[in-house]
């Protein structure tokens, strides 16, 4: 099943299909945590199954919706990104790996084995190196018959144009709040409100977050309000460093951009992390708005360089002292 946001993308598509329209590549883009993975797996379900519904939605139980759940469909690819081989890094560099796509290609080049569709999902595009953007590119201009290649990207500008050009692009975007907490509430995950803030409004991000990420985020905020009790901040950096950077960066970056919010609009400025509002006055009744802004580019600066390795204990000592000075 699609989630309940989604609907207005599944009929796009599945009017374009009934009018023999669809085009062989399609780019699912908008914010992280909106189910764009999910739904593009549906539709590669959908795509394969034998007696999909009417609706559209695969039938979960022929031999292809079988296959696809197994991971051995002969026409189906699902490509994400991967660590390098034998990396032992607790904060490992994605990418999708030539291979990987080399075994696509050949897949979708090849005749059905089932005599449909043959799919190809690429979850997280935006991490293919240049090479790999470039060898797509074939593929993309020379789509075999009954081929549909879904590249999937909360990054979509990372993509190199020549390939976003030849991509029908479908937009997900953040549901209305209400419908948001409708749907954790029956995921099973309560008191979501700060999730949803942290999350900007992306469901899915916020239930990753109640289920598994809350205790770091709470570190970090024990990091972030070290000297203001006296303590060291810097003790804190051994640890954030073996955490997922993507989030605390992204975490950091609201926080500090919560402090530029209290600095321009005052206390009356809505905030991110509105459950650290006393904390982020406190702390902007002595900021130096100029610092804060070089702080924000500097971190932002960080969340897009996401794909180079760098030494991540050094990386969180400086961002603490520079914290602690601003
Ligand atoms: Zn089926």
């Amino acid at each position: 099943m699609i989630y309940p946001w989604q609907n207005q993308q599944w009929q796009q598509i599945a009017r374009q299909r009934q009018q023999d329209r669809l085009a062989h590549a399609l780019l699912f883009q908008g914010p992280a945590g909106t189910g764009k993975k999910h739904f593009a797996n549906e539709l590669a379900r959908a795509m394969l199954c034998k007696q999909p519904a009417d609706s559209g939605i695969a039938c979960g139980q022929c031999e292809s919706c079988n296959l696809v759940r197994a991971g051995t469909h002969p026409d189906f690819r699902l490509l994400k990104p991967t660590p390098p081989a034998k990396s032992t890094s607790s904060n490992p560099v994605l990418s999708i790996k030539i291979d990987a796509l080399r075994d696509m290609y050949k897949a979708l080049s090849e005749t059905s084995q089932f005599g449909g569709y043959r799919v190809a999902v690429i979850e997280d595009a935006d991490k293919m190196p240049a090479q790999a953007a470039n060898s797509l590119l074939k593929t993309l201009e020379e789509p075999g018959r009954d081929t549909l290649l879904v590249l999937v990207s909360s990054h979509p500008h990372r993509l190199p144009v020549t390939i976003r050009s030849r991509c029908q692009s479908i937009r997900f975007q953040v549901p209305e709040a209400a419908t948001a907490v409708e749907w954790l509430g029956e995921s099973g995950v309560s008191n979501v409100q700060t999730a949803l803030k942290l999350a900007h409004g992306a469901p899915l991000l916020a239930r990753d977050y109640v289920e598994h990420h809350a205790e770091q985020r709470e570190l970090l905020v024990k990091a972030l309000n070290a000297s203001s009790r006296g303590e060291a901040s810097i003790q804190y950096a051994q640890k954030l460093a073996q955490m997922p950077r993507e989030y605390l960066l992204t975490w950091l970056l609201d926080w500090v951009s919560d402090l530029g919010r209290l600095l321009t609009c005052g206390s009356g400025a809505e905030l991110v992390n509105e459950d650290q509002r006393k904390a982020l006055e406190a702390r902007a009744s002595s900021a130096d708005t100029g610092k804060v802004f070089g702080l924000h580019d500097q971190i932002n600066a960080l969340i897009k360089a996401e794909g180079i390795a760098l030494n991540l204990q050094l990386l969180w000592e400086n961002l603490l002292i520079s914290l602690d000075n601003i």
